[in-house]
């Protein structure tokens, strides 16, 4: 029998149903938990059947929730810019690295590395200064100019080098942050854990970082539903997805409004500034979650022309949605046919052939 599996509506990216189920059918279910952590909401809706058809006892669905949190929870504290004694932490306030880092640590951190060299910059793990000194997060604060120089002056990842467990740096000041990988990252390990523990099938959720599997993959597709930028309690389509991860990077997410300006999160690598992008939301399909969490940052960093561009060299396997911010979606032709847009007004063009 095929069961229905769905998760929360969520703020960034809302995620659907199935088979035309309703929220409040699944609202109370046991079988899905939904927790804060990363700055985020993190929702676990693993499937109740097993592969070979069998129902999942209680006992089992109970270790697979609790695993999944512990993950997350992992992840947190070894990522956390904010956790003193994090990874992230130790190699922030060191001189010039730290020789014990976590395997999860050097690894996100070479994997980033490669990510920001393939994108020119535009995805970059090390901006914690910059990160630091806006503070979208805790309320926002606009730099001087002078400020926004010195930060800026601590960003080069070419500073920094991965050997096995030791993560080095030839400038004491510069700061890693994870924020626009880590939770792709988790999504990834949080579904490679439910897909190994034996299941048909899971979704996970985190902030704008959404993950699914399938296995047998004869059942309806997830829906995942892209909020509109215009107006983030609309859509503007679902994309059908049965394996693989979907991320959203929008200058709506996090801001701040200071005498009369909004400063969003996202920030342009070469000026230290929120991105002056000519786009509202970068939607990237990948199998791999963490490339498609610092891919989305990324193209919203590039803008359009640069983001196709992008897309064209083929230098990574993904698909991506733009919304423009003069009223356009464009879409990647590969996933045309998975993508049904449903509002906003908005004018659709493939992209490729
Ligand atoms: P969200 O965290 O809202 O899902 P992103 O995945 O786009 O959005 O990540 C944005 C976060 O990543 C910021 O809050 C900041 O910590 C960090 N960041 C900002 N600009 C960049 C960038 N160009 N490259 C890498 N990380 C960035
Ligand atoms: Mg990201």
């Amino acid at each position: 029998m095929m069961r229905r599996i769905a998760a929360l509506l969520l703020p960034v990216v809302f995620v659907l149903f199935s088979a035309g189920c309703a929220p409040d059918d699944f609202k109370d279910s046991t079988h899905m938990v939904t927790f804060f952590a990363m700055n985020t909401y993190v929702t676990v809706r693993p499937s109740d059947v097993m592969r070979d058809g069998e129902a999942v006892s209680p006992d089992v669905m109970d270790t697979l929730l609790t695993e999944c949190r512990a993950l997350v929870t992992e992840i947190e504290n070894t990522l956390s810019a904010t956790l003193p004694e994090s990874d992230t932490g130790r190699f922030n306030r060191s001189a010039e690295g730290i020789t014990d880092a976590s395997p999860l640590f050097a690894e996100l951190l070479s994997r980033s590395l490669t990510i920001s060299e393939a994108t020119g910059g535009a995805f970059s793990p090390t901006l914690q200064t910059l990160t630091a000194l806006w503070n979208v997060t805790g309320g926002g604060y606009v730099p001087t100019d002078a400020q926004l120089k010195e930060a800026l002056s601590h960003t080069d990842p070419a500073a920094v080098t991965v050997t096995g467990n030791a993560v080095y740096k030839t400038d004491a000041a510069l700061m890693v942050d994870f924020g626009a990988i880590g939770k792709g990252y988790a999504a990834e390990r949080m579904i490679e854990y439910l897909r190994d523990a034996g299941l048909q099938a899971g979704l996970v959720s985190l902030g704008g970082n959404v993950g699914a599997f399938q296995s047998p993959t004869d059942l309806d597709a997830f829906t995942v539903g892209i909020t509109d930028p215009a107006d983030t309690s609309a859509l503007i389509g679902n994309l059908a997805l049965k394996n693989g991860y979907v991320s959203v990077s929008g200058d709506y997410e996090r801001y701040f409004e200071a005498g009369g300006e909004i400063y969003h999160h996202i920030f342009d690598p070469s000026t230290g500034m929120p991105a002056d992008s000519d786009l509202r939301c970068a939607v990237v399909i990948a199998q791999d979650g963490a490339l498609a969490d610092a891919l989305s940052t990324a193209l919203f960093v590039m803008g359009e022309e640069q983001a196709l561009a992008f897309y064209d060299s083929g230098i990574y396997d993904f698909h991506a949605i733009l919304v423009t911010a003069d009223g356009r979606i464009l879409v990647t032709s590969g996933i045309a046919g998975a993508f049904e847009q449903t509002g906003g007004g908005y004018e659709l063009t493939l992209h490729g052939q």
